[in-house]
């Protein structure tokens, strides 16, 4: 029998399922991202997508329309059936969100035109004048400064606990903000930037559980940027939401700004009404680019990963260093050890080195890089250095500074895919004239 839209000449294709798995063996990350998602058949039998350049998207039918626009207003759940407008959705973000929710087995994903577009849409979403945000501390930046003074116009205030918090340091926190107002959100970011502590998330969990009822329970939302989506998984600790900055190790190659949220359905569904309303998706070229990038996400983390335990066993002794505050030098028996074992699978690239001295010494070092570029942000497959009390933190008041070990004597490093002799090379050259 012959289909409607056969009868009516428009043979409709659906995009055939790309597979996850083989019989009961189970498909990993790394094969899906060179696929999944993506059915050639509908775009002329290209290997890969096209990136689609359109502004809008013909409806079949008025009814097709009609049914569309039930999925972005919310009338039903789950998001948009089909494609209508590309400030709701467009080909290329949706392959992107299905290949992000991957890698840590959520149940959806979405695209941010900024890994600060994306914080600031997740915000927007839950918080209401007179709602508390608890959060870890320190944050990145512009997330802190969001919180604060932009939310804070808003009458929504915050309460934090330091990173490295206990469960009873937690729940005295919590409790605390529940006094003020309605608990909107608990928002983490682990490690936290630049004093590498890690947030107990299951101890979060566990003391957001405990004093919440269930219909009650504010999300629990968290930065993955240093850690995933390779070495850290943090909706297995029972987090809700993980927080993408995609310019970092997803993007990969320091060309672009992007960012990604990967979680629950039902919250996700309830951000994607708020990107919808203000526009803060990616652009399609954008989206495109991270496809490529996944592609190669894990060959490119594993190599600096491995890159980095070389560079700094080599920084550790050297007598020039005062310390290297990298997660694989977690002190054996000590919380953040601990914390580490349940929580992570790899130490990272991105790690603090504090030389012997000052600004002067530190500059000296910076000053004589051959291969690591002297510039902030992380994540690359070059290899970054920078001078955190200098720059990205210098407008940090000075007392605030020290409590988080933004001394002058500091570098922070991203280590990248180059060969990890060569790198040892210019790191031992730029020792020498400090
Ligand atoms: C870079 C970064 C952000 C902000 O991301 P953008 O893509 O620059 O907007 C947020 N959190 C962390 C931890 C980051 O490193």
């Amino acid at each position: 029998m012959p289909t409607e839209n056969e009868i009516s000449g428009t043979p409709k294709r659906r995009p055939k399922q790309s597979p996850t798995s083989i019989g009961n063996h189970k498909l990993k990350p790394s094969t899906l991202m060179l696929g999944y998602g993506f059915d050639p058949a509908l775009s002329e039998g290209s290997l890969k997508p096209p990136v689609f350049l359109t502004s809008t998207f013909v409806f079949d039918s008025a009814a097709d329309g009609k049914r569309f626009f039930e999925g972005v207003t919310g009338k039903r759940p789950g998001g948009a059936e089909g494609l209508i407008y590309s400030r709701f959705n467009g080909p290329n973000q949706e392959i992107l969100e299905d290949r992000l929710a991957v890698w840590e087995g959520a149940d959806d994903a979405l695209a941010f035109s900024s890994g600060m577009s994306a914080i600031a849409t997740l915000l927007l979403t839950f918080v209401q004048p007179g709602d508390v945000v608890v959060h870890s501390g320190p944050l990145y930046a512009a997330t802190e400064t969001l919180i604060a003074k932009i939310l804070g116009r808003f009458g929504v205030s915050y309460l934090d606990f330091p990173s490295g918090a206990s469960r009873e340091e937690i729940d005295a926190v919590i409790a605390n903000a529940k006094a003020k107002g309605r608990v909107a959100l608990i928002y983490l970011e682990s490690p936290a930037n630049p004093t590498n502590q890690l947030v107990d998330v299951e101890a979060v969990t566990a003391a957001r559980n405990a004093a919440f009822p269930e219909a009650e329970r504010p999300p629990i939302a968290i930065d993955n940027t240093f850690l995933g989506p390779l070495w850290a998984h943090p909706l297995k600790q029972g987090a809700d939401i993980s927080v993408y900055s995609l310019t970092k190790y997803a993007g990969g190659h320091s060309d672009l700004v992007a960012g990604g949220l990967v979680g629950r359905q039902g919250l996700i569904d309830q951000i994607r009404m708020m990107r919808n309303t203000i526009g803060t998706i990616c652009d399609p070229n954008t989206a495109w680019m991270l496809l490529r990038s996944l592609e190669t996400l894990e060959l490119r983390m594993e190599r600096a990963g491995l890159n980095a335990e070389r560079v700094c066993a080599f920084l550790r002794d050297h007598p020039k260093v005062e310390s290297v505050g990298y997660l694989g030098f977690l002190e054996e028996g000590s919380r953040q050890a601990d914390i580490y074992k349940r929580h992570c699978t790899g130490a990272g690239s991105t790690f603090s080195l504090y030389l012997k001295g000052g600004e002067k010494e530190a500059f000296a070092f910076l000053d004589s890089l051959k291969i690591a570029h002297l510039a902030v942000s992380l994540g690359g497959t070059e290899t970054l250095a920078s001078a955190p009390a200098a720059m990205t933190h210098l407008s940090v008041p000075d007392e605030r500074k020290q409590a988080l070990g933004i001394t002058d004597n500091l570098v922070r490093i991203s280590i990248g895919v180059e060969d990890p002799d060569d790198l040892i090379a210019d790191f031992d050259n730029a020792l020498r004239s400090v």
